[in-house]
């Protein structure tokens, strides 16, 4: 059946907000590509008003309303719940698109892990039962696995929907207080390769602090946008060639490193970072080598965490922190990667 058989249909019966349904509240974000506000929406009075984000894009907002939309159909969990996108013309500015999604929770992984507290803050929003560890390495471990599964776990999500979003950094990824589980935001520099849409990569548009050394997402070799039919029909197969999404890995990488490492969680620490690892050709163990003799005790933290159980957090670490995107690790592999196994073992040595 054709998917845009079924996207009219559903269309047709889900709910079509506009304009003047939306009640504007707090402004959370503001970049150069849109802002975006906390909203209600109430669509009869008697109803109790919904609670949802609203961004108002610019140019951009076609493409992410695009990727919102194969998101509900193909992946739902792995990002924040996407409501409606419309066309906005009436604005001064020109034509705007406007996005609606629910109002997921307060925090991002940025807001939680910037406090002191982390990652102990985000303890018992993820896991069932608080444990009766002590505060300590072990505990700490166990906390960043799991926020770590549920990265992987969206990623892998998007990217076997054909999906490759760009811009993984904590500030877009939301904390859903009705999931209890981390969902990712922001597929405004979003590439679909199954369908060609946005597949020559805006360099602009990334990140530079989360964003891995190759400028270009599929290699220059490869023929620019080719049609919707023919694309569906090559890109799996330069999928494979590329493996585009790997430049997601590299920047989940970093952000596993610096869960791992109070001391790299500041921007200006994690520029210093990639200025070192670049220095050292992007190899994680000579940066290691570099770095390590002359650590403070926040680094050493890092490195004492990541090689707890014969070192298999820093073996996942530096299977996706790698230059080369064919040596990166996959979501999906990350996902059986024997780090994941801890709570398994903990379990055990319990009974024992
Ligand atoms: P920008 O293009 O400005 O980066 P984002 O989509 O990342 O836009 O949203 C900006 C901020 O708004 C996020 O960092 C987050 O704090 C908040 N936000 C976005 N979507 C949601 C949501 N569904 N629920 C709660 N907060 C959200
Ligand atoms: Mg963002």
């Amino acid at each position: 059946f054709d998917m845009f058989v079924l996207a009219f249909i559903e269309r047709f019966f889900r709910p079509i907000y506009k304009k003047d349904d939306v009640v504007l509240g707090k402004k959370l974000g503001e970049g150069s590509f849109g802002s975006v506000y906390r909203v209600s929406l109430a669509r009869k009075p008697s109803s109790k008003p919904a609670d949802l984000v609203l961004k108002k894009a610019t140019e951009y907002g076609a493409v992410e309303i695009w990727m919102n939309e194969r998101v509900r159909r193909a992946c739902a969990n792995s990002c924040a719940d996407f409501l409606y996108g419309f066309r906005e013309t009436s604005s001064k500015k020109g034509a705007e698109y406007w996005l609606l999604w629910r109002f997921e929770g307060e925090a991002t992984l940025a807001d939680l892990m910037q406090s002191r507290e982390f990652p102990y803050n985000v303890e018992s929003l993820i896991l069932r039962e608080v444990q009766d560890l002590p505060k300590g390495l072990d505990r700490e471990n166990r906390i960043i696995l799991t926020i770590m599964r549920q990265l992987l776990f969206a990623l892998d999500g998007l990217h076997s929907t054909g999906i490759v979003h760009r811009d993984i950094k904590p500030q877009n990824i939301i904390f859903s207080e009705g999931s209890r589980a981390f969902k990712i935001i922001d597929l405004g520099a979003a590439a679909d390769l199954r369908v060609g849409i946005n597949y020559i990569p805006k360099e602009f548009l990334l990140d530079p602090r989360y964003a891995a050394p190759e400028q270009y997402i599929m290699s220059t070799q490869t023929p620019s946008a080719p049609s919707a039919p023919v694309a569906t029909a090559l890109s799996p197969v330069l999928w494979q060639l590329n493996l585009p999404d790997r430049f997601d890995i590299y920047s989940v990488g970093l952000i596993f490193l610096q869960m791992a490492f109070p001391g790299l969680r500041s921007d200006n620490s994690l520029i210093q970072f990639n200025r070192q690892l670049k220095r050292c050709d992007y190899d994680l163990v000579s940066w290691r080598q570099s770095v390590e003799p002359r650590a403070g005790p926040e680094l050493r933290k890092g490195f004492e965490l990541l090689d707890l159980d014969g070192g298999i957090g820093w073996e996942l670490l530096t299977s996706m922190v790698r230059f080369k995107a064919r040596q990166r690790i996959s979501a999906k592999t990350a996902l059986a990667h024997p780090y994941f196994d801890r709570e398994g073992l903990l379990a055990l040595s319990f009974i024992q």
